[in-house]
């Protein structure tokens, strides 16, 4: 038997390098194209060309403008009236936001998430740490009370964690998600939706997370609904040989952080290892992509973050949220985390003349389609159950119907293909049985509104 085990895993690990394969921009349309592409909102599909680069790169120049935006660096009256530290970010931002309500005839309530944060590894002391966002409210009434959020971070680092004064531009580590934040504000509180979106930027980051730990622990001690959470760091399209500028890693984790024992014994029980919330989202957002023909593909890493790597969606999963994160096809580490500086011929540094301005603005097109599409949907079916009293080949499932969602649809997959390769109409009921056994594929339930926007797809729970 021990003799059979290396050839076992050997196996194991070329399939999975096969699935791998399944999963890139290319062979992405081929494996989904059973499922039909939705229609996309001709609203939406405006306000994404409305995206633009060259706000983009004037966004960007400006945060790299203020010289460090360490969350150690200066933040007093003088720094931010100079123009300098992390103070003067925070400031601009929160001015931002405001300009883009005032555009919209107040429609946005823009926020500033103050708090001290006590000395820890890498903050020697105390220190002010501030998220600033802006809430698109939503139409409905019941419907506001669920939340679509995209978020990146504004603070930068150097090659040294705790060097508070020297230049660090963090054009890609990431002006370039704080702009997408900026950017979806923009453009989408032009529109109304059912649904509210938060666009938020978090300060923090390379200290430690804290800025986002403290935000989604501040979202779930208020009973805040938030249904996805799209953290976008690292997606400046640095310009190398080998960048894929045609698409974004989009990263999601399989075990959600967040589950109980019991669930947890759940998701072995069931094989339920790739269907946590946020890896919907992040088959979600592969939808989104084909339904508005975005110029940028996501490539679903099945996986929390890169490699031994974190970021803030981290936080919200902690939290129970479903987060997701979007990243650049291939990083270069010669451009993050670097003083700036040339040696032996290379330079270092988080420069602007690195970043890609089309590719970020492709990227926030992405972030856009995805928040609009759920913000504009109804919302996810609740209770949904998997019947299971009686064995049978057939498979029931059953769920609550809510007066907002003017049908249901089915989907499924094999428990080995990566993504909803089979959606069925379900009409405005209750109920549906499925000609499928529950031993073979994977079900969820999502709900549909008059216009066709779909929800976040609902994986069943076994109904004794
Ligand atoms: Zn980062």
């Amino acid at each position: 038997m021990l003799a059979g085990r290396p050839l076992k895993l050997w196996k194991i690990a070329s399939l999975m390098l096969m699935l791998g394969g399944a999963f890139s921009a290319q062979s992405q349309e081929r494996v989904s194209l059973k499922f039909p592409a939705g229609q996309p909102d001709p609203q939406i599909a405006a306000a994404l060309k409305n995206v633009s680069p060259a706000t983009i790169e004037s966004n960007l120049g400006k945060l790299v403008g203020f010289g460090t935006r360490l969350t150690l660096s200066a933040q007093d009256p003088e720094a931010i009236a100079a123009g300098q530290g992390i103070g003067a970010a925070r400031e601009w931002i929160k001015s931002e936001f405001e300009r883009y309500s005032r555009e919209c005839g107040g429609c946005l309530e823009v926020r500033v998430d103050s708090f001290t944060e006590q000395p820890a590894d890498r903050i020697p002391q105390a220190t002010q740490i501030s998220n600033v966002y802006a809430i698109l409210q939503g139409t409905d009434p019941e419907r506001a009370k669920s939340i679509v959020l995209v978020t990146g971070h504004y603070d930068s680092r150097n090659s040294d964690t705790f060097d508070s004064k020297g230049a660090a531009p963090g054009a890609n580590d990431d002006a370039s998600g704080t702009v997408v934040s900026l950017e979806c504000a923009r453009v989408l509180s032009k529109l109304k939706f059912p649904g509210t979106i938060i666009f938020l930027t978090v300060a923090g980051e390379e200290q430690g997370l804290n800025g986002s730990q403290h935000f989604a622990k501040m979202a779930k001690q208020q009973g805040w609904n938030i249904e996805a959470v799209l953290n976008n760091d690292i997606v400046g399209g640095n310009r190398s040989p080998e960048q894929d500028t045609g698409v974004v890693r989009v990263f999601s984790e399989g075990v959600p952080a967040a589950a109980t024992e019991q669930q947890l014994r759940m998701i072995r029980n069931l094989g339920g290892e790739s269907d946590s919330p946020s890896r919907e989202l992040a088959r979600y957002v592969g939808e989104v992509s084909r339904t508005y023909g975005t110029q940028v593909n996501p490539l679903l890493v099945f996986r929390l973050d890169r490699y031994l790597r974190g970021g803030d969606h981290y936080s919200f999963n902690q939290q129970g949220f479903a987060a997701v994160r979007f990243t650049e096809y291939r990083e270069d580490y010669n451009h993050q985390h670097q003083n700036v500086r040339t040696e032996n011929g290379i330079e270092y540094g988080d420069l602007t003349k690195f970043v890609n301005y089309e590719y970020i603005a492709r990227v926030a097109q992405l972030n856009a389609a995805t928040l609009a599409s759920l913000a504009a949907a109804p919302a996810p079916p609740a209770n949904v159950r998997l019947l299971t009293k009686n064995l049978e080949n057939d498979s029931t499932l059953t769920w609550d119907a809510s007066p907002e969602a003017a049908g249901y649809e089915v989907v499924w997959r094999d428990t080995s293909s990566p993504v909803w390769d089979h959606s069925q109409a379900a009409g405005k009921v209750s109920r549906a049985t499925m000609k499928y056994s529950k031993d073979n594929v994977i079900f969820a339930v999502r709900a549909l509104d008059a216009e066709g926007h779909r929800s976040l797809p609902v994986v069943p729970s076994p109904e004794r």
